[in-house]
């Protein structure tokens, strides 16, 4: 059984101050919520302090980007060797603000991905389409070309530990959700593709995560979609108590 992830993506946003109070606001409620892994994934700069202020609780440290090479002249770049170093779990990679305003290829999330795994650190591999190419009927195509390019040169062994994000481009910070129908669609494909490529056991524990725009109000339903094992939270993750909300919800 797949148990759901909960994962808070804080982008640029908090200042240490705030970074601190979030965490120790998250950890502080997610004693009392059993049978969910919770997660934060802080601006690069914070992860130290979030980590310790983390510390001794059930929540995660995640990173939101790091880069494949394990050091050298890559200036303003963080390793994924560096987040291992500070006890990050988690690598958010390709997530649409990296690809779509930062120039982040499928062959990049790859090599990121791959070498997150090389280390232990587990990537969220994020797809998902433009409300041109879903209007134009493209989804189902974008996401296939998405899911086997960033995850090219992912082995069998490795693939158990990867989360998939789908964030439907149109639904992120826009306030725009998805229907719960549209997004099991898509994770439903996910899974698929996943058991094409590897094995159908592997596709079976391999967690899917929604993202775009889910708040304590639409969670419930989306959450409850038989292939949607969690979330990947923006806005919402930026308060203690909508975090954890939706965290209940799942
Ligand atoms: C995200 O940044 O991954 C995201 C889903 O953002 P939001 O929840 O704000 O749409």
């Amino acid at each position: 059984m797949r148990k759901p992830l909960i994962a808070g993506n804080w982008k640029m946003n908090t200042n240490r101050a705030d970074a601190v109070a979030l965490a120790k606001g998250v950890a502080a409620g997610a004693g009392e919520l059993d049978g969910v892994d919770l997660l934060v994934c802080p601006p690069a700069v914070y992860l130290s302090v979030v980590g310790e202020a983390l510390a001794g609780s059930a929540v995660a440290l995640g990173a939101q980007n790091a880069y494949f090479e394990d050091n050298g002249a890559y200036t303003g770049e963080t390793s994924m060797a560096m987040l291992a170093d500070i006890g990050a779990e988690y690598v958010i990679l390709g997530h649409s603000e990296r690809r779509h305003v930062l120039g982040e290829t499928d062959s990049d999330v790859s090599k990121k991905a791959r070498k997150a795994l090389e280390l232990g650190i587990a990537p969220i591999v994020c797809v998902g389409e433009l409300l041109e190419e879903r209007e134009a009927g493209r989804t189902g195509e974008v996401i296939k070309s998405q899911f086997v390019g960033s995850l090219d040169g992912v082995t069998e062994a490795d693939i158990p530990s990867v989360v998939i994000a789908y964030e439907p481009v149109w639904a992120i910070g826009t306030g725009k959700v998805a229907t719960p129908e549209q997004a099991e669609e898509v994770h439903a494909d996910l899974r698929r593709l996943l058991a094409e490529r590897y094995t159908g056991e592997i596709a079976g524990a391999v967690r899917i995560l929604y993202g775009g725009s889910m708040k304590p109000g639409n969670a419930a339903e989306l959450l409850s979609q038989p292939n949607v094992d969690g979330g990947l939270i923006g806005g919402a993750s930026l308060k203690a108590d909508d975090f954890l909300a939706i965290a209940k919800a799942g």
